[in-house]
């Protein structure tokens, strides 16, 4: 049983579960029968069997090295994150459905008029929800999601990080439909990378740019003879919580530029409610009106925060005794946990700071 055990474990990482290639007939067999793995191929399998093929499908100046780096390290599986998961967002869920799930699924329909946006910016306060809107439209769209962070490419690979950059392109294009997913976007593509003293920054930047046209231009049908994989299912999301900090040239390529503003009072309770879903707790519809009126401000993430620091107001008044507590003798999560809670966890963006978002999001983005 070692085998199956071990393809149990990282199917735990795999973004999609096991599927059968074909279903198994089981008989009625004695007990050691049964225990015998039957032969079936599981979505790891499938899975390594595309990664070889892509590799195998690199051009020939593409990095091995760099491709399997980017395999390992930059396509993220497991943890799915489905639309329900995150609260509110609806209009910029709208928008990820009609611009990339609907015509991932379908690309037959969205052709010509219909041709899908090849890029998009989710702009807005930190920890509103973009990296998980990302996630969640590789989910549901039954992609391959690449995800990095524009500032580890200017550090932790700086030196390899053109290679990376080619190997990212020609591998979401071998394993479409894909999402490259690049956090932090302005530390790559500000204007101020453009300055001498970035030299290592600006070619990066420059190799990002040409991967991303030629992508575009493959999409468009402008090159198809040898390029590999299907560029028309590959689409670039980019977040930042500095918008306005991307140069001009680079703002105006990503044609989609949807705002993810702080959540309204609603969806902060939506939020809270689902977090608490599974705890003991004495929150009634009152006290959830008057958290939603102490949490203005709040982002998700420092929602998330609350909830957990108030989740942990029950086991705190024990000291070294809840060591020896029996679960159902642990009191409920109550109202004054989370005011207690309130007094530390504070909401991270300032008045001003939003004023900069909503001012940017009028001038130059789609509002959620
Ligand atoms: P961003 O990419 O906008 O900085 P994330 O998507 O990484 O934010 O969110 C950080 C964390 O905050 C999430 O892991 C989640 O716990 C919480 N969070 C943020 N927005 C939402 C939301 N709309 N619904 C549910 N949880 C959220």
């Amino acid at each position: 049983a070692e085998p199956r055990a071990s393809s149990e474990d990282s199917k735990q990482k795999r973004s999609t579960s096991k599927t059968p290639a074909k279903e198994p007939v089981y008989e009625l067999a004695d007990a050691e029968d049964v225990a015998e793995p039957p032969a079936e191929i599981t979505e790891d399998e499938v899975w390594d069997k595309r990664v070889k093929a892509a590799l195998k499908s690199l051009d020939k100046g593409v990095d091995q090295a760099a491709a399997k780096q980017i395999i390992n390290e930059i396509v993220i599986h497991g943890d799915e994150v489905h639309w329900e998961d995150i609260a509110g967002l609806e209009v910029a869920k709208l928008a990820l459905k009609e611009a990339v799930v609907y015509p991932f699924l379908r690309p037959d329909l969205f052709r010509g008029l219909r041709e899908p946006a090849r890029g998009m910016l989710l702009f807005g306060p930190p920890g509103t929800g973009k990296t998980m809107l990302a996630r969640a439209v590789a989910t549901e769209s039954k992609s391959t999601f690449f995800s990095i962070s524009a500032s580890s490419l200017t550090s932790k690979y700086l030196g390899e990080s053109e290679k990376l950059v080619r190997a990212l392109f020609q591998l979401s294009k071998a394993l479409a439909p894909s999402i490259i997913f690049i956090d932090e976007i302005d530390s790559l593509l500000s204007t101020r990378s453009g300055s001498g003293e970035h030299e290592a920054t600006r070619r990066i930047k420059t190799e990002f740019l040409i991967q991303w046209s030629a992508l575009q231009r493959a999409a468009a049908g402008k090159e198809t003879k040898s390029d590999v994989g299907d560029a028309s299912r590959v689409l670039v999301l980019a977040a930042t919580n500095l918008p306005w900090a991307i140069d001009e040239a680079a703002r105006r390529r990503f044609v989609r530029r949807q705002y993810i503003p702080l959540p309204e009072g609603p969806v902060r309770v939506q939020q809270m409610r689902n977090l608490l879903g599974q705890q003991k707790h004495t929150l009634t519809e009152r006290d959830m009106r008057q958290l939603e009126v102490l949490t203005e401000d709040f982002s998700g993430s420092d929602i998330t925060a609350l909830a957990k620091d108030a989740a942990m107001g029950p086991l705190r008044s024990l000291g070294e005794s809840l060591l020896h507590m029996r679960m159902e003798d642990i009191r409920p999560i109550m109202l004054e946990d989370f005011k207690s809670s309130l007094k530390s966890i504070r909401p991270s963006v300032s008045k001003e700071g939003l004023q900069e978002y909503e001012d940017w999001a009028r001038n130059f983005g789609e509002r959620a």
